[in-house]
């Protein structure tokens, strides 16, 4: 990792920790003077949109066709803008600001980067958990983490000796793994003791999410995240249900007929459009995940709204 990338990833990872404290409102503008910026970027560049939304430049987000992701792979190539040298810096600040997303997670999450951790890195392991993002590389570019990547093949009961050799402040992994895990802890195989079990990938029932929190008596933080697009959603401290990172994502929430639904109420699609990707634009991205928003406001008092039901659908190579 080169260092002006991580100064990069600081500086943008700084930058979104700021929205924190914005209002709604802050939000909302923010969200349309990028919308708008991005359509009129989409059209310009990138072959796929001028014909996908020719004649709409006017309407309504919620006008313009919902991309599946067969038409997104048959129009993969027309789709790209990134064809000349001012690209490569725009393909490098797209993965910094993802890069810098993950480890908003962290900072959610209470794993705030330190001082101290430029000396004493926090031990951490990923286990099988999803690529991170489109860039692939390790879950935080940061060098005040030390990770440890599990396959994802290895059966948990394998795991034990290595775990408790390297004792683990984070982990990383899907429910499934992470319950796995937790099973070993209580048979007692297993002896760790991680500050944050962060998860993400499969449905983490209150169930598991109990047996997690009974093995190790520490916090569970769920996060929503879809190949490609990087963290849509993750939980803070309150754990009321997660956040949708709306400051890098317009994300609609809509019933089979494409009609966005009230909060407290299971939709069957997803829509996401990213606001800071250009090289590959994604507007109206559909993910056959079911998601509810929720009825009531976290008392953190961020911005971004809360879902508190997540049933990821069938994922897809992208
Ligand atoms: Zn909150």
């Amino acid at each position: 990792m080169d260092f002006r990338a991580l100064v990069r990833i600081a500086h943008h990872r700084r930058a979104l920790l700021r929205h924190d404290r914005w209002t709604r409102e802050q939000l909302i503008s923010h969200q349309s003077r990028e919308l708008a910026s991005l359509r009129e970027f989409a059209c310009l560049k990138s072959a796929f949109y001028y014909r996908f939304h020719e004649g709409r430049a006017d309407c309504p987000l919620e006008e313009l066709p919902v991309l599946a992701r067969e038409e997104f792979e048959r129009g993969a190539l027309d789709i790209e803008t990134d064809r000349s040298a001012t690209a490569r810096v725009s393909h490098a600040v797209e993965a910094a600001v993802a890069a810098a997303s993950r480890e908003r997670v962290l900072a959610w999450a209470g794993l705030a980067p330190g001082f101290a951790q430029w000396f004493d890195p926090v031990r951490s392991t990923v286990y099988g958990a999803p690529a991170a993002g489109p860039y692939g590389g390790p879950y935080s570019a940061s060098p005040r983490m030390r990770f440890r990547h599990l396959d994802a093949a290895r059966p948990a009961a394998d795991l034990s000796r290595e775990l408790n050799d390297w004792q683990p402040a984070f982990i990383r992994t899907t429910a499934d793994r992470a319950l796995a895990l937790a099973r070993e802890q209580l048979d007692g195989a297993l002896r760790i003791t991680p500050a944050i079990v962060s998860l993400e990938g499969a449905l983490l029932t209150p169930e598991t999410r109990w047996i997690i929190e009974e093995a190790w008596g520490t916090a569970v933080f769920d996060a929503y995240t879809a190949d490609g697009l990087g963290v849509l959603a993750a939980e803070c401290a309150e754990h009321r249900g997660l956040h949708l990172c709306e400051d890098l994502n317009v994300i609609e929430i809509v019933d089979a007929e494409g009609h966005a639904v009230a909060p407290g109420v299971f939709g069957e699609r997803v829509l996401v459009t990213s606001l800071y990707r250009r090289a590959r634009p994604l507007i109206r991205y559909e993910l056959r995940d079911r998601v509810r928003l929720a009825a009531r406001a976290c008392p953190c008092g961020r911005p971004f709204r809360l879902i508190d039901g997540l049933e990821p659908g069938p994922r897809g190579a992208r």
